[in-house]
């Protein structure tokens, strides 16, 4: 079901599917054997300019919306790939806000029309820190200004796809938080030129159980040289202009999810419609029936969430609240298509061949990351219901 999409939306939504659907699923078991990045794919998706949806026309995008962007990223989920393929692709579309909001004007010329056409892959975020987790004001990365170079050092957590990015958009301090007054200060963000970082950045990738055929590493940095011209927007600043990225973040995966979770629920309804166990095809039992029902009916409800936190963000309007609800409720509706779609397989449900299995590992990464549960609900509470802080 689509929610209100214009014809322009529609017409994106099946070209990308269209590009999607060219993959085999033979192609990402593959991948996800084997640990390997989706070139092929990924190579598709910028040929076909989907990497500048949400790009401003004046640096070679298309000029669209963070709307349909997130309908790229759906469909490059639902048409079969999974995370497997949306994943690879997807830091260009959040880390591109940052830089078209708070960038200057000679660093939106000089990246955003090669991040459009794919030739300069904006790959990777690096926020997260070992020591710190989701308390973002305690990262210990540090920058420090020499002339006109910032020195950085320190260790970053969890960081996706370096090896398969040009620029990396990250987080340091660049005042100690003892220094001000309040702890979101003092932290700066920067673009870091992967392809000049030499041996500053050692790379120590983590073996995960999700998204096998995306890297997840950890970080170490050593007297990392970074032209002062690569600080994008403020010094100091930087945790407020992430939320540029964070929120679109939050709102891209959400579309992601609801991507997965109709691929999910669409695969065991094929299935529970030919399996034939007692004489009769399995869908015939509501135990089968009911929560694929249930499954859809909140992926359909986490949709409408998502529509609406793109279309205010598009609108220029604060839509924290909205992005954050979006995650919650579509990582928690496609958790449970993906559950309810390996019940419906049983045994088959579990084994490679099947692909399903491949998505309920996936899903599992959404309901930590970018933001978990437990975070999303201390926001609301807070920042919504006006609870005190519980931490
Ligand atoms: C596969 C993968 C890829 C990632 N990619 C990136 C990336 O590219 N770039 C990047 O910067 N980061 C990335 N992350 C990091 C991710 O976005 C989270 O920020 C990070 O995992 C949080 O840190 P932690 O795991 O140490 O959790 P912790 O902060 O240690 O939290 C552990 C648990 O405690 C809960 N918790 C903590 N505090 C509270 C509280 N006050 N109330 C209730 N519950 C609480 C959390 O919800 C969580 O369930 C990635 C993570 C994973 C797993």
């Amino acid at each position: 079901m689509d929610f209100e999409l214009t014809e322009g939306q529609r017409v994106i939504k099946a070209e990308v599917r269209k590009l999607a659907n060219r993959f085999p699923l033979q192609y990402w078991r593959e991948k996800d054997w084997k640990h390997e990045y989706p070139f092929e794919f990924v190579r598709e998706v910028a040929s076909a300019g989907w990497f500048g949806t949400a790009i401003p026309t004046e640096y070679g995008g298309a000029g669209l919306g963070l709307l349909e962007g997130s309908i790229v990223l759906e469909e490059l989920t639902a048409g079969g790939a999974g995370f497997d393929g949306s994943n690879a692709c997807h830091a260009v579309y959040f880390n591109s806000h940052s830089l078209v909001k708070h960038g200057t004007d000679v660093q939106k010329e000089k990246y955003l029309p090669k991040i459009a056409t794919g030739e300069l892959r904006f790959q990777s975020l690096a926020v997260t820190e070992p020591n710190a987790g989701f308390d973002t004001s305690k990262i210990t990365t540090r920058a420090v200004k020499k002339g006109d170079l910032y020195v950085i050092n320190g260790q970053k957590a969890f960081i996706s796809r370096l090896s398969e990015t040009d620029l990396m958009l990250l987080a340091a301090r660049t005042t100690p938080i003892d220094s001000v007054q309040k702890r979101t200060k003092g932290i700066s963000l920067f673009l870091v030129d992967m392809r000049e970082s030499g041996k500053a950045i050692e790379a120590r990738r983590l073996h995960m159980m999700t998204r096998h055929s995306v890297d997840t590493n950890m970080l170490f940095i050593s007297d990392l040289k970074v032209p002062v011209e690569n600080l994008l927007g403020e010094e100091d600043n930087g945790f407020y202009h992430l939320l540029d990225t964070l929120n679109p973040e939050r709102i891209y995966l959400s579309a992601e999810c609801i991507g997965l979770g109709r691929l999910a629920i669409q695969r065991a309804v094929e299935y529970a419609k030919q399996r034939i166990v007692f004489d009769r095809p399995i869908g015939k039992n509501q135990g089968i029936a009911f929560p694929l029902a249930e499954a859809y009916s909140e992926i359909e409800v986490a949709d409408l969430m998502r529509y609406k936190a793109a279309t205010m963000y598009d609108n220029g309007q604060q839509c924290g609240p909205e992005a954050n609800m979006a995650k919650l409720r579509a990582s928690e509706a496609a958790s449970k298509a993906c559950d309810r779609a390996v019940q419906t397989l049983g045994g088959y449900g579990l084994a490679n061949d099947f692909d399903i299995e491949r998505y309920y590992r996936d899903i599992r990464l959404m309901r930590i990351a970018p933001v978990s549960t437990e975070m999303v609900l201390n926001y609301l509470s807070e920042h919504v219901l006006g609870l005190p802080r519980s931490y």
